[in-house]
């Protein structure tokens, strides 16, 4: 069966374009679990279910049929048959997108959904590159190779505004050290840093170098 290599770290410390790079170099399928977390998300708020409400998100996370291509030159991601590529990436979702995350009921349906969608992989596709938050801990701890990505918080700022077009690299970056510490003060934090994971620090390094690390871990 292929290999999974699986991709963890904060956002902005360039986890999706080296997955996607990665994927891409060595034909491998590609899985964006943050994707999943924020389709969830979209349809709560879609539905008119008010997202801090922990046993109202619980008692609606069976219900959003979430589907992902995996293809890492067009990845793509449809809740209920609508293609929410874009609709996920707004202000709204992103702030709602911690709480939701932390309820259980939201975790264990995704997590057996990237599971399927890793066996499915091993198996039609030589392999996948899976990134998120607990890939390395929960999802795929067997994985072949375990990158936990770290860039500084400048780094990291500079890289998000680009992605979302903005000159404020100061808001950027307290928006997403606001996104680290939702996403870290519970006590199940899914972002927890272990040993048998490699930590990959990129701020001096360009994509390029960085995918070819990732790249050379796999041929090993
Ligand atoms: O990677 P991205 O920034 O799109 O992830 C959005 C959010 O989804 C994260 O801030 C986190 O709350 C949640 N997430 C998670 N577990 C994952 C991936 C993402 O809890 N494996």
């Amino acid at each position: 069966p292929g290999m999974v290599i699986a991709i963890d770290g904060p956002s902005g410390s360039g986890k999706s374009s080296t997955s996607k790079g990665v994927a891409a170099a060595r034909g491998f399928a590609y899985l964006d679990t943050g994707a999943m977390y924020r389709a969830m998300t979209w349809w709560m708020m879609h539905h008119q279910v008010d997202v801090g409400d922990a046993e109202a998100v619980a008692t609606a996370a069976s219900r959003p049929v979430i589907t992902m291509g995996t293809d890492p030159s067009a990845p793509t991601v449809q809740v209920d048959g609508t293609d929410v590529a874009q609709a996920i990436r707004t202000q709204e979702v992103t702030s709602g997108v911690s709480a939701v995350s932390a309820v259980p009921a939201v975790r264990e349906r995704l997590v057996a959904m990237q599971r399927d969608t890793i066996a499915r992989a091993r198996r039609e596709s030589g392999g996948i590159v899976v990134e998120g938050r607990d890939i390395t801990t929960v999802v795929a701890p067997d994985a072949a190779v375990k990158i936990y990505l770290t860039a500084s918080a400048e780094a990291r700022a500079a890289r998000r505004s680009k992605e979302v077009r903005t000159d404020d690299v100061e808001a950027t970056k307290r928006a997403l050290a606001l996104r680290d510490r939702l996403d870290s003060s519970r006590e199940d934090s899914p972002l927890t840093q272990t040993e048998d994971a490699l930590e990959l620090e990129t701020s001096g390094l360009g994509l390029q170098e960085v995918i070819d690390i990732v790249v050379g871990l796999a041929d090993e």
